[in-house]
Parts: structure tokens; sequence; C-alpha cells
């Protein structure tokens, strides 16, 4: 039973963070609600938003990151090689390690991906 809810959950965020991709350009306040919900929706069922999606939204204003629209990507090579993605909206920023990053990747391809 819980393995169900969480299946709706994760289902939920995936389309409603697809849904804030589509209408961002069009329609600002309603991606945000979007993604709210996704966030909401997350919490609540205690599933985690996938790495790829959540590296793009901006935990501060709720905005989905579209690079070379209202966000830039940098790699940054002081200290530990990061990457640096910054919301053009509200100047928060959001710093990925690239070696934690990889890892999980390969993680993820182990676990095998046929699943979705
Ligand atoms: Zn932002």
């Amino acid at each position: 039973m819980r393995r169900y809810v969480k299946d709706i959950a994760r289902e939920r965020i995936e389309r409603l963070i697809a849904l804030a991709d589509e209408i961002y350009e069009v329609n600002k306040p309603l991606s945000k609600r979007y993604i709210e919900l996704a966030l909401r929706v997350s919490m609540r069922s205690r599933v985690r938003i996938p790495r790829h999606l959540k590296d793009r939204i901006c935990k501060k204003c709720l905005s989905i990151l579209k690079p070379g629209v209202n966000c830039t990507v940098r790699i940054r090579p002081r200290r530990e090689k990061h990457i640096v993605i910054k919301c053009l909206e509200c100047g928060h920023v959001i710093r990925i390690p690239i070696k934690r990053r990889l890892r999980a990747k390969t993680r993820a391809t182990r676990r095998g991906s046929g699943t979705s």
C-alpha cells in the first residue's frame, strides 16, 4: 500500500515539474504554483525529488531554472570542482560538487533504469 502511494506521488511530482517547465515562459505565477505543489507532494509523501529535477528548481523563489533564460550555469575549478547554478530571478545560488554528482549517477545506473 505504502509503495503504491509513493508511486503516485513520484508520478505527480514529475508531471507537475514538467508542466511548470512547459508553462514558465507563458505564465510564471502558475509555473511557480506547480513547483510549490510538487514540493508539497514530495514532503507529505516523503518521496525525494529526483536529482536531475531537483537541480532545476530554485528553492528560494520556486522558479524552474532554464539555462540561458533565467539562470546561469558555470563550472568552477577552485577548491573542489563544482557547478554553480545562479537563479537570475532572485540571485539564489546552487552549488553542486562534481564528484558527488558522478557518484550519484553511477549508483543510479548500477541500480538499473528500466523501472519507469
Ligand atoms: Zn530564484
